[in-house]
């Protein structure tokens, strides 16, 4: 198994445990939204305003693809990222997906504490704390369709990510 994905809603940890759970293998991370927003040089939400969701999405599966050329990697993903059912079989073939569970309402309260939740781009139109739960009811059954595995994130960062670490110790593709 060479690389793990991350996937799940916004703020449910992805990026944060990603660094923790990279830190403790030993490996690299991608932050496929960073690597998209320093490849372009914009911030996702001026990309989505100036160029639209589906051009987005486009670069988003490309980045992704560009992912998977990395060996000992763990590969925290966008929470869009399972809307394409080619990025979830991409992701599935390509190494242990892990689903990072968060209810809604923690995630509202994150997104609510996040100074940087404005340049967080709306999905519905409403806020993204307004969205959230939404936006997770839509998106569910795409996490755990794309996941071999579901991990409760409300524990800490260290926590889940030493989770994560048992779960890929013990999972045979
Ligand atoms: P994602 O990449 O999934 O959108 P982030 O890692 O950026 O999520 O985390 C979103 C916000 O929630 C950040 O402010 C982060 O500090 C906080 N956070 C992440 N994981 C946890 C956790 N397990 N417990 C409490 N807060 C968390
Ligand atoms: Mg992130």
């Amino acid at each position: 198994m060479k690389r793990i994905f991350l996937v799940g809603a916004r703020a449910c940890g992805k990026t944060t445990v990603a660094r923790i759970l990279a830190e403790k293998l030993g490996w690299s991370v991608v932050d496929v939204d960073e690597a998209i927003q320093s490849k372009t040089g914009k911030s996702i939400a001026d990309m989505v305003e100036q160029e639209g969701w589906e051009a987005f999405r486009d670069v988003e599966s490309g980045a992704l693809a560009e992912s998977c050329g990395a060996e000992k990697a763990v590969i925290a993903t966008g929470g869009g990222m399972v809307l394409r059912s080619v990025n979830r079989i991409l992701m599935r073939s390509s190494g242990l997906v892990v689903y990072l569970y968060v209810p809604a309402s923690i995630l509202a309260e994150r997104l609510s504490k996040e100074l940087i939740a404005s340049q967080r781009p709306s999905l519905t139109g409403d806020s993204p704390v307004d969205e959230v739960e939404a936006v997770l009811a839509q998106r569910e059954p795409l996490y755990r369709d794309a996941a071999h595995h579901i991990v409760n994130a409300t524990h800490s960062p260290e926590n889940v990510a030493s989770t994560i670490v048992e779960i890929a110790r013990n999972h045979r593709p």
